[in-house]
């Protein structure tokens, strides 16, 4: 068992942890690099989850075509991804998460969210959806250095007034991963994309776990052990 046994506050990544909205990003990636005649393999999307879209776009053309992007092609290429995916269907919430936020509340537990998304549409339902107020969310436009900088997740554990000790982060990305362990946080990595676990072990999680329905298990066992 993995979690704290003081455990304060869990903070949360939002796509691919509360909501199931990699499959738009994956998909939407894929389409904007293919009008460019680039041809971009699905696990990429998840190795580069949570990077700013302009960096993606800049490894994706070096590792792909060999070529430098310039200000220009990243524009393009980020205003179709960011035009599809304002397209794309409606992501659901992840399996049993309204359960274990319901339950960690109920244990008097903090919920914070921690994302790199500055999309409006997902961070909007945030609180019609889970209840989780603004002043509970860090976003792109709280901080300065986006994961895998430890800076968001040091701003939640900040904002919560616990210790890091007191918080756990829960993660689907490497660089989301790297990032909170980089502040000091135990991280339950879900494994809810394509990746291996181990690319997700080798940047620190202290679990890797198959699918959010195992994560609420897992956090049942731990309250009900006392
Ligand atoms: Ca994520």
């Amino acid at each position: 068992m993995v979690i704290p046994n003081d455990l304060k506050c869990v903070i949360f990544d939002m796509d691919g942890v509360l909501y199931d909205s990699m499959k738009n990003h994956e998909i939407t990636w894929k389409q904007a690099f293919e009008a460019e005649g680039i041809e971009f393999p699905g696990y990429e999307a998840y190795m580069h989850e949570g990077r700013p879209g302009h960096e993606t776009i800049a490894y994706v053309f070096k590792n792909y075509i060999n070529k430098e992007a310039s200000q220009q092609d990243m524009d393009r290429v980020y205003a179709e991804k960011v035009r599809l995916m304002a397209k794309a269907p409606l992501a659901e919430k992840m399996p049993m998460i309204d359960e274990l936020i319901e339950m960690l509340r109920k244990n008097g537990i903090a919920v914070w969210v921690v994302t790199g998304s500055g999309q409006p549409t997902l961070l909007s339902r945030l609180s019609r959806d889970f209840g989780i107020e603004d002043e509970h969310i860090i976003s792109a436009k709280d901080v300065s250095k986006g994961k895998p900088h430890p800076e968001p997740y040091l701003k939640a554990v900040e904002g919560s007034g616990f210790s890091a000790a007191q918080c756990m982060v829960v993660e689907n990305a490497p660089l989301g991963v790297c990032s909170a362990k980089a502040a000091g946080i135990i991280t339950i990595a879900v494994n809810t994309g394509v990746l291996e676990d181990e690319v997700l072990s080798r940047e620190g999680a202290d679990i890797v776990l198959c699918d959010t329905t195992s994560l609420y298990s897992y956090v049942l066992a731990y309250f009900e052990a006392g």
